[in-house]
């Protein structure tokens, strides 16, 4: 079966073109598809009954079906269950800023890369999805709340790298001006540091954010908390970031999750401040969210301030994150988790 909504404006030119219809249908199913984000042929008013028929039997439309939600009562984040046609499960956030509607999604169901803090990955990764999944999500979330999303950050469930192609398509189809054209600097996508396809990404020249789940200032505790860092050093990680700082001229954000007696001493913090130096980087500091399964402890506001503003001496840009949806099992894969019985 075709995944039409994966498919570019050319893909769809030649699947017209293909049925034997003129090429300027491309451009009417496009945004349909895309821009008013329909979910059924019948919709499509001005193709013709033979066309939409057609079109349904040899490309079936895949959404996302919403299976559960949970809305903050605190800041009105609401957090969704979405099944897919074959009934696997993933999570998506809608978070609500001052600046505008950023929406979080899931790029696989489940991930491989193992990160202990992580409830994502207990079970390891399904599948990977189709760029058009990747866009099912941020289209029923617009289509739910009534409003624009302007911000879409893949820091969900999988690891967006390990789904290269997949994403690459989401990116260009979500910045296309026949969709929802969101600006490519409003896209951020997190990565727990793939560096060969940190370099790939580079010279892709696109102006999304990336962001790097770097958590640790040293790789012997980086390798404790990150498998992947057994694979990569962080000089290794560190110099595809200044690549990819050179290339698109993006400066790169670094999360890190705060973990009490782990990773928040004096000491983590000047070793991190080494590591970023002249990177001009910004770094988000998440107090860690504690999973079942991994036994991390989250720090107290306090220490999570000193660490900050012992990088801010240093002159390393840094943030607390702001808690959003603490009410509603906000942490990446902690909803599916429950909804899976874990
Ligand atoms: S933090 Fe990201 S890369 Fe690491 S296991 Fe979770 S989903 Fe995968």
């Amino acid at each position: 079966m075709t995944d039409i909504r994966s498919m570019s404006m050319e893909e769809l030119e030649e699947l017209v073109l293909f049925m034997g219809e003129k090429k300027f249908r491309a451009k009417q199913i496009y945004k349909w598809l895309h821009k008013e984000l329909a979910d059924d042929y019948e919709a499509m008013s001005d193709l013709s009954k033979n066309l939409r028929g057609e079109l349904l039997k040899s490309c079936p439309l895949y959404g996302v079906r919403e299976i559960k939600r949970l809305s903050s009562a605190k800041d009105g984040t609401v957090k969704y269950l979405f099944a897919l046609h074959d009934d696997n499960v993933i999570e998506s956030v809608l978070m609500r800023y001052k600046h505008g509607n950023s929406v979080c999604i899931s790029s696989q169901v489940g991930c491989n890369m193992g990160c202990r803090f992580c409830a994502s990955t207990v079970d390891g990764c399904v599948r990977s999805l189709t760029a058009s999944e990747m866009l099912a999500q941020v289209y029923a979330i617009q289509k739910d709340c009534g409003e624009r999303v302007s911000n879409v950050v893949v820091m969900g469930s999988g690891e967006p790298l390990d789904n290269y192609e997949a994403l690459l398509r989401f990116i260009r189809m979500i910045s296309d001006e026949n969709g929802l054209n969101i600006s490519q600097r409003n896209l951020t996508v997190s990565t727990c540091g793939l560096v060969p396809k940190i370099r790939e990404l580079a010279d892709e020249k696109l102006q999304i954010t990336l962001a790097i789940s770097l958590h640790a200032p040293n790789d012997e505790k980086r390798r404790e908390l990150m498998p992947v860092a057994k694979v990569y050093s962080l000089d290794e990680l560190m110099e595809a970031c200044r690549y990819y700082f050179d290339r698109t001229g993006r400066r790169v954000t670094f999360e890190y999750a705060l973990v009490a007696g782990s990773n928040d001493s004096d000491e983590d913090a000047s070793q991190l401040t080494a590591l970023l130096k002249g990177l001009g980087a910004h770094v988000n500091l998440i107090p860690v969210n504690p999973v079942t399964e991994s036994g991390l402890k989250r720090p107290g506001i306090k220490s999570c301030e000193h660490f900050r503003d012992m990088l801010l001496k240093h002159h390393v840009n840094a943030t607390i994150r702001r808690e959003l949806g603490s009410d509603v099992n906000a942490a990446c894969g902690q909803l599916r988790r429950s909804h899976l019985g874990g």
